[in-house]
């Protein structure tokens, strides 16, 4: 964690910025060597953080401004599942390949740390519902812009997209562009 007020930035302003720095771990080399994973646990289970976070995220893009919220697995779920009930919303995951039971549409890309792929149930939306989709960290931007395409495919409008945590040293953000990147916390 880092007490440092005079480093954090994020595009909900510094103090925003200072609550999520307050409670990220840096785990380093994990999962595997030259890996420094950001450790959201401690944001999560701290209920006055977990909550204040939530608000900002509704408060950001506007409870009317999207129908329906989409986590990414696996800690995009526990985002997407507060935003959805504090705003009366429904949930849909964006799961990893395999795990959805019945038709999907799929993309894959590179990670970080590897490669993946990540599906959506082809019926997860209706026609133009708009969708605020939520992960934990975006890192190269590979996840997100995946995610960000299933929701289309699916038939979904991207109504928002929001990270606690940006890792801006990988770009994540540009290779997202012209979408719009809603970091709270930017490292
Ligand atoms: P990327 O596709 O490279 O943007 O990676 C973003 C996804 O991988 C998110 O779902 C994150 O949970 C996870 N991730 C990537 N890098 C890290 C990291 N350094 N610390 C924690 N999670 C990460």
């Amino acid at each position: 964690m880092t007490d440092n007020a005079a480093d954090v930035r994020g595009d909900s302003g510094p103090g925003v910025a200072q609550l999520v720095a307050s409670r990220v771990l840096d785990v380093p080399d994990f999962p595997k060597p030259g890996i420094v994973f950001k450790d959201l646990m401690p944001l999560f289970s701290d209920g006055d953080v977990f909550r204040q976070v939530i608000d900002e995220i509704i408060k950001h893009h506007g409870a009317d401004s999207f129908d329906v919220v989409a986590g990414v697995e696996a800690r995009g779920f526990i985002l997407a599942a507060a935003v959805a009930y504090a705003t009366g919303k429904g949930v849909v995951p964006i799961r990893k390949a395999g795990k959805l039971p019945r038709a999907v549409f799929s993309c894959s890309y590179a990670l970080e740390y590897g490669e993946a792929t990540l599906e959506v149930h082809q019926d997860a939306f209706i026609a133009g519902q708009r969708v605020l989709v939520l992960d934990d960290v975006l890192a190269t931007g590979g996840t997100a812009g995946a995610a960000l395409d299933l929701v289309e495919q699916a038939g979904g409008t991207i109504s928002g997209f929001t990270v606690p945590l940006e890792l801006s040293f990988l770009n994540g953000r540009d290779r997202l562009t012209p979408r719009t990147v809603h970091a709270m916390l930017t490292v």
